[in-house]
């Protein structure tokens, strides 16, 4: 079968789309901006959301803001900023879309703040059949729930509803520390600041701990900065592989990750980033049911795979690691019964 690559620009347009793969029992794939997901196979409709990226919404009063899935972080940044609204917490890569970021449970890094799904409050959803599902947590409280972290399997994620703050500038401090001493002394960082991330660079013994806390002092262009440009700013993503563990019992797993970093000076050098979470409640949300921590760049360590990751793990294991998996199948069974969006990946 010829590969066909969609880009619709209205809801209309994606319903049609979805309903014609239906029709003709083909597979669809949503895709963002990563060139990992434009590996094509032949029996499938590849849905880009490019053209579907406006804000649709902003309700200043109840600071929420609806906005089309296509657009990205960077974006959504921006145009809230110019509304005098902001997320949160931003992503950890900009460039991503948001109906991505809220499918793989993309988050930033801050103990009091959830990842980008815990933000959402509504979302349409394009379902498997061509039907549009409107869903919070008063409608379809189930479907909402898996959507939200539903991995690309679900449906298309048509419009997305936020729950905004008003916005607010951070003031950002780089630390560098011995590594041992950076991670002996982390969770007193995260305790102590909104934001904090460590990362160090295999085979050194340098940690890197960037910190940001609200502030009430005008932007300058440096330290401090616009909450939603400190977000957005630019970052590689060189890894392939992330990991979740419940914090704060965490420390094993820092250690693990040092020692497996140790030998290894592989040219380029990319860094090996540590994030945390709030908990939350989300069926296949990686932070689920406990605060998290998260090492991203290390293979090999035991901790709940972030989606998307290289994991190579099954079902099996999957459903080991997050006690709601059932839950969120039983909604899949029921949108998806012929796994029509299945993904390539850690499809469980
Ligand atoms: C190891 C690893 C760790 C990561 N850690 C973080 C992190 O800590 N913080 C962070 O912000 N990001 C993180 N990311 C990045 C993030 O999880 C994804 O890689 C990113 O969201 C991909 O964005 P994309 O726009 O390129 O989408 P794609 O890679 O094209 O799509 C990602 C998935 O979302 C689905 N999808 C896309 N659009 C929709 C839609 N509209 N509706 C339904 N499903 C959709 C796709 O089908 C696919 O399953 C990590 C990535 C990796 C590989």
């Amino acid at each position: 079968m010829p590969i066909v690559i969609e880009q619709p620009r209205t809801e209309a347009e994606l319903v049609a789309i979805v309903r014609r793969a239906a029709v003709d029992g083909r597979r669809v794939r949503a895709v963002g901006r990563a060139r990992r997901s434009r590996v094509l196979r032949g029996d499938e409709i590849q849905v880009d959301l490019a053209a579907y990226r406006r804000v649709q919404r902003v309700d200043r009063e109840r600071a929420t803001a609806t906005v089309e899935a296509g657009i990205t972080l960077r974006e959504l940044g921006i145009a809230l900023g110019s509304w005098g609204l902001s997320m949160e917490n931003g992503g950890r890569q900009p460039g991503q879309t948001l109906g991505a970021a809220v499918s793989l449970g993309a988050h930033g890094s801050g103990a009091t703040h959830g990842g980008l799904a815990t933000q959402v409050t509504g979302l349409r959803l394009v379902t498997p059949s061509g039907t549009v599902i409107d869903c919070s947590a008063s409608e379809e409280p189930e479907i909402f729930d898996a959507a939200r972290v539903g991995r690309g399997m679900l449906g298309v994620i048509s419009t997305v509803t936020l729950r905004c703050q008003a916005g607010f500038n951070l003031r950002s401090e780089v630390t560098s520390v011995g590594l041992d001493e950076g991670l002996a002394t982390f969770d007193t960082y995260v305790d102590g600041h909104e934001y904090a991330e460590l990362s160090w660079l295999p085979g050194r013994d340098r940690a890197r701990i960037v910190t940001a806390d609200r502030t009430d002092e005008p932007a300058d262009g440096g330290a401090v900065d616009r909450g939603y440009r400190w977000f957005n700013r630019r970052r590689t993503w060189p890894a392939k592989v992330a990991y979740s563990f419940a914090r704060p019992a965490s420390g094993p797993a820092l250690q693990r990750a040092r020692e497996l970093s140790a030998g290894r000076r592989s040219a380029p050098l990319f860094p090996i980033e540590v994030s945390v979470t709030a908990a939350d409640d989300i069926a296949l949300s990686p932070a689920q049911g406990r605060p998290s921590l998260f090492i991203a760049g290390v293979a090999g360590l035991s901790g709940r795979p972030e989606w998307g990751s290289a994991h190579g793990l099954g079902p099996d294991a999957l459903r080991a690691m997050y006690p709601r998996w059932d839950e969120w199948q039983a909604v899949r069974d029921r949108l998806d019964p012929t796994r029509r969006f299945a993904q390539s990946r850690g499809q469980g």
